[in-house]
């Protein structure tokens, strides 16, 4: 199908700057497949990426966390896609479950108040991922848009349409698929150790393709990569990169360690 393995390594709010080097020089030793074979992006915590930057390989890239819904400006605490642009950052994760569920950013946020003898319905616009989404890829950045199920709402058999509700929601904002991979995340596998069976990733993965295709185009769901998250590892990450529709991982906790080199390899 001619989809490149694609491997995140997401560090989340973590690092000092001795250790963040530490971490670099790892990668910079890795023996990994080709850029040919493989696309590898690292995501630092902000204030770290010009340091990243500078050190890090070539053909690895950098991506940042998280990144403002619209232009910049006065925006306190805020990281704009123009500024991102600006540092020659190439990636953005969007949507992290831990973005969705700790900070509140979903789909669709909205509020009832009352007026009156009504309820009135304001929508937050800023809060939508689908607009981060499309604005991001409005300015040049490339992305990692994660979706996935709760363990409640696994265990309530409706992963696939919570996962169909996440992509809708990014689907109906662009037009343009060519610059984002989808990380299929369940947040049950995220950080516990728990990760997603293959058969269990494969069977989310395959869904997720048939709804683009379904409802975006045949063109789109053949060419998108939709890799997978939550509790990947050195050890479980040859058989799940083994699924006809994984397309590569997106790594929290391992890809601070040494074993993140041998996700990479993964992908031969
Ligand atoms: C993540 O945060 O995207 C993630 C997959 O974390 P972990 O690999 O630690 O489960």
């Amino acid at each position: 199908m001619g989809r490149k393995f694609f491997v995140g390594g997401n560090w989340k709010c973590n690092g000092t700057t001795e250790e963040v080097k530490k971490i670099v020089n790892t990668l910079n030793d890795g023996q990994v497949p080709s850029q040919d074979v493989v696309e590898v992006v690292v995501s630092p915590p902000y204030v770290f990426i010009p340091l990243v930057k500078s050190l890090l390989r070539p053909d690895f890239h950098v991506a940042a966390q998280n990144v403002w819904v619209k232009k910049g400006g006065a925006y306190t605490g805020e990281i704009s896609a123009e500024i991102l642009v600006n540092l020659e950052v190439p990636w953005v994760i969007i949507g992290h479950s831990e973005r969705r569920l700790i900070l509140g950013e979903s789909n669709e946020v909205m509020f009832f108040l009352p007026y009156l003898s009504f309820w009135v319905v304001i929508i937050v616009p800023e809060k939508f991922v689908g607009d981060k989404v499309a604005y991001a890829l409005s300015q040049g950045l490339k992305v990692i848009a994660c979706v996935g199920e709760t363990l409640e709402q696994r265990e309530a058999r409706s992963t696939l349409d919570v996962v169909a509700a996440q992509t809708k929601a990014i689907a109906d904002r662009i037009s343009n698929w060519d610059d984002i991979v989808l990380a299929y995340e369940p947040v049950w596998a995220i950080g516990t150790g728990k990760v997603a069976t293959p058969a269990q990733a494969q069977e989310v993965h395959s869904e997720l393709r048939k709804w683009l295709h379904t409802n975006v185009s045949a063109d789109v769901a053949a060419k998108t990569r939709i890799i997978y998250g939550g509790s990947v590892n050195g050890a479980n990450s040859k058989e799940l990169a083994a699924q006809p529709d994984v397309d590569g991982f997106l790594v929290g906790g391992a890809s601070l360690k040494p074993e993140f080199i041998d996700i990479i390899k993964a992908a031969e």
